[in-house]
């Protein structure tokens, strides 16, 4: 797919560049190419194709030399990535290696990366919910951050529209504060989970829900996949290896391909973008400055319209490095708030339990991404709690084997070969939304940089008084909830970890009405450079409890719409 025999200025200008092929430049790319753009993404990492380049995805256990462990030394090298579950043997060739990719933590942060074609899609968790008004007016309701320029209805048309293309499996629930999307069949609920989710609408009278939780998986695909090469989910929930079927939805499986199939398409893997390059007298951007991540030789690509998708943080750092006599503090930043208002989710408290009964059922359930989900049910439609906002939580049952496996010998064959069906444990953890502060925020360390010549990122966040009475009330509602559903052995977990482990970085570039407080306006266009767009995390304005990647597609389709409209109208 790389074209890498690019070298007059003409072969290096196109309609439309997108930097990033993660999940937000994949649906940009695919958006902008059929459209009839001629359209190059710039990727930094190598290139991944579909199927063919992911090299664990049918190996047995026993064909792994570590069996499943990361060896010390690739350890050593991610001491940040190995934090993150998914950094096994399987999957650990998909992060980044630390040491390759510094930056600066002025507080701690746990920056977790996928540098390659496909970016964090191949990675996911692929948990997928659509945000609600609640979301949309609580900057402006609650008043900790300018208020969102668009509401509910405005994106409402544009995630049914990624849902029907990637294929998200989900149920009707009919909640005001997790609005139902265009979803395939759902996956059931296993018996525990449903008798919690029972639990739950008696004793709490219909405000506090267990649903199944919404993924993007072919649970049954429709015509529009098996177009895209892609088939059932076979359920063996080896997904973070990267999916032959295709089961789950990924750059790589889906929009890439589909863009490619435009014959609109140039993607171009180990291209560093340095910066967009401003000019002065038309007052817009006309490219990117790129460094080739091989040669390290500088590139310069050229086009009327650009997409930044590099993921919220390398979006910020881009828009940052790109100075000029106009922007001297970066691109669009006229109000010096670029890269300010940064947050995240808080992931760091957990909950395990045991119970006795449904001993008759045996099954795990068939959710391929996690059992259930309990949507946010603090402070919706008043203030109620002590703290801002609120926190929405996972929830799933399990029986495992439990086999004594200090015995040798023959006992040890027979131990393995009749192991006994143990108890149902029970888990959560939470999903807390956190407040962006004009003290959060990320820069630009310039007198250090990476091989390649960019300037370090310096990170600087950290949890607030909000977000510890936020976890503490989760604590105190998960036993109680636990405690009415019979649960034993109740035990929370709120050992401290950095921010970032939940893998949902927002911010920097935010959107609002007002060019004097935000930097996109509520098309993700810079208020300040009308020909450049930003549609992946660093747009947002506050970070909800919902995971955030469909919002990012959702963003990203009808940003592309709008853009393209505004280009036939000679206004770009
Ligand atoms: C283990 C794990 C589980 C997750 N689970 C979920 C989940 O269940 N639900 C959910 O919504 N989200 C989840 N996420 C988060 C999700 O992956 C991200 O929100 C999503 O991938 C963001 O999309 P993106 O396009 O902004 O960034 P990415 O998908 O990260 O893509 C960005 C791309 O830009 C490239 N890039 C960066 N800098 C440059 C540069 N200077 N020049 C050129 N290219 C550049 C990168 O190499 C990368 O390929 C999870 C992430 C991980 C790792
Ligand atoms: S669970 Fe589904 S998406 Fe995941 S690897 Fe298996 S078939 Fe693919």
């Amino acid at each position: 797919m790389s074209n890498l025999n690019i070298d007059s200025v003409k072969a290096r200008t196109f309609d439309a560049i997108v930097i990033g092929s993660g999940i937000s430049g994949g649906w940009a790319a695919k958006e902008l190419t059929e459209k009839g753009l001629k359209t190059l993404v710039l990727e930094r990492g190598k290139d991944v194709k579909h199927v063919v380049d992911y090299p664990t995805t049918n190996m047995y256990p026993y064909e792994f030399d570590h069996r499943g462990e990361v060896p010390l030394a690739i350890q050593q090298a991610a001491p940040i990535a190995n934090r993150c579950y998914a950094f096994r043997e399987d999957a650990m060739h998909f992060f980044v290696k630390d040491k390759e990719h510094p930056y600066i933590q002025e507080k701690p942060f746990d920056w977790i990366r996928g540098y390659q074609v496909g970016g964090k899609s191949l990675l996911w968790a692929r948990q997928t919910q659509r945000w609600s008004d609640f979301d949309f007016e609580g900057p402006g309701r609650d008043g900790f951050a300018v208020d969102w320029p668009i509401r509910y209805k405005d994106i409402a048309p544009w995630y049914t529209y990624v849902e029907k293309f990637a294929g998200i499996a989900g149920n009707k629930d009919g909640l005001k504060e997790l609005p139902d999307g265009d979803f395939l069949p759902g996956y059931p609920l296993n018996a525990v989970e449903d008798y919690f989710k029972q639990v739950l609408s008696t004793r709490y009278g219909g405000s506090r829900h267990v649903v199944s939780a919404r993924c993007a998986h072919l649970s049954k695909p429709n015509q529009i996949h098996i177009d895209q090469g892609r088939v059932q989910c076979q359920n063996r929930i080896l997904c973070q290896r990267g999916c032959p079927f295709g089961g789950y939805f990924s750059s790589n499986s889906s929009t890439l391909p589909w863009a490619e199939k435009t014959g609109n398409l140039t993607l171009r893997p180990f291209s560093v973008v340095h910066s967009v390059l401003y000019d002065e007298e038309k007052g817009k951007a006309t490219g990117v400055k790129v460094i080739d991540a091989n040669t390290k030789e500088e590139i310069d690509f050229y086009a009327k319209v650009i997409f930044v998708n590099a993921a919220a943080l390398n979006t910020n750092l881009i828009l940052l490095n790109s100075v000029s006599n106009r922007f001297p503090n970066g691109l669009g930043n006229d109000n010096g708030l670029l890269g300010k208002f940064v947050a995240f989710h808080n992931y760091s408290a957990r909950i395990s339990a045991e119970y006795d009964g449904l001993k008759e059922y045996k099954t795990d359930g068939r959710n391929p991404a996690g059992g259930g989900y309990i949507p946010r049910f603090r402070n919706i439609l008043k203030q109620e709690t002590n703290f801002l906002r609120g926190y929405a939580a996972g929830f799933s049952a399990h029986r495992s084997m439990d086999r004594d496996l200090s015995k040798i010998g023959n006992d040890l064959k027979n131990e393995l070969l009749n192991p006994v069906l143990g108890p149902w444990r029970v888990g959560s953890h939470m999903m807390g939304e956190t407040i962006p502060k004009e003290e959060s925020y990320v820069a630009l360390e310039t007198n250090k940089q990476d091989e390649w010549g960019m300037p370090l990122l310096k990170i600087s966040m950290d949890y607030d008084d909000n977000d510890v009475k936020m976890k503490a009330d989760y604590i105190e509602q998960l036993t109680e909830m636990f405690t009415e559903a019979g649960f034993t052995n109740i035990t929370p977990n709120t050992a401290s970890q950095a921010p970032g482990l939940d893998i949902h970085e927002m911010g920097g570039v935010r959107m609002g009405n007002d060019p004097k407080t935000s930097l996109l306006n509520k098309w993700n266009q810079l208020h300040q450079c009308s020909n450049v767009f930003v549609t992946d995390g660093a747009c947002m304005t506050s970070t909800s409890t919902q995971n955030p990647s469909l919002t990012y597609m959702a963003f990203a389709a009808r940003s592309v719409d709008y853009a393209v409209n505004e280009m036939k109208k000679n206004n770009l």
